[in-house]
């Protein structure tokens, strides 16, 4: 298992591409998984290709090192919660328990064991994931120690090595932007306005400055809040 190379859980969202972007920035050897789970929309599949197609065109050096992308079906995961916002119709709204109703239980915790799974038979090292713990949700499987724990159950159920990159972990979505400044400059900045995905609706009928999206579900106005923080620290 090389000690440099690296699977990264890509969605086609902000943040997964950032991490794809920073993992081939570190990384010779990166390959991408992603799942089918029943979500509402078809816009995250459908972005895939055109985010991997336009990080290879912009960056060649990156695409030299961008290998196979890999689609699992996680479908049996809107089987067991297909009441939440993120795989059935309901309208996104708070629960009781404090959790918004697009979490949908157990979801990072199935991805990261299907990706190590993956990552053991391409002999990929690193499992590299865009989940944080300062603008979360409050999803419990997005937490540091949640995963940090999970890196280890999955070394000793693998008899594995896998380490679990979480670059965005202590970042806010100001920082995430700026981080992709870092990494590629006005290009993947670029890019990432107008091809990656974070809308919870999939809605990709209107452009903002921040990108596509309905711009007033969650996942939207994170997005654009950040975008502005980012610009505005940019201009001073
Ligand atoms: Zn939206």
């Amino acid at each position: 298992m090389p000690a440099d190379s690296a699977l990264v859980l890509f969605s086609a969202g902000q943040d997964s591409t950032t991490c794809l972007a920073w993992a081939l920035a570190h990384y010779p050897r990166v390959e991408t998984v992603g799942f089918a789970y029943g979500q509402r929309h078809d816009v995250e599949m459908d972005q895939r290709g055109v985010v991997r197609d336009a990080l290879r065109a912009r960056f060649p050096e990156w695409g030299a090192k961008l290998g196979a992308d890999h689609v699992l079906d996680a479908s049996v995961l809107g089987q067991v919660a297909e009441d939440t916002a993120l795989t059935g119709d309901a309208e996104i709204r708070m629960q009781e328990n404090g959790l918004p109703n697009t979490f949908v239980p157990g979801r990072n915790i199935v991805f990261f064991t299907l990706a190590a799974a993956t990552a053991y038979r391409r002999d990929l090292h690193r499992l590299v994931g865009g989940m944080c713990e300062t603008d979360f949700s409050g999803y419990p499987d997005c937490r540091d120690d949640t995963l940090k724990a999970l890196q280890v159950t999955l070394n000793l159920g693998m008899a594995g090595h896998f380490v679990i990159d979480t670059p965005l972990m202590w970042r806010d979505k100001a920082d995430t932007w700026q981080l992709a400044a870092a990494l590629g400059g006005p290009a993947l900045i670029d890019l990432i306005v107008e091809h990656t995905h974070t809308c919870y609706r999939g809605d990709r009928r209107t452009r903002h400055d921040w990108g596509y999206g309905c711009g007033t579900c969650p996942a939207c106005e994170l997005r654009a809040q950040g975008y502005r923080r980012f610009r505005e620290r940019s201009a001073s």
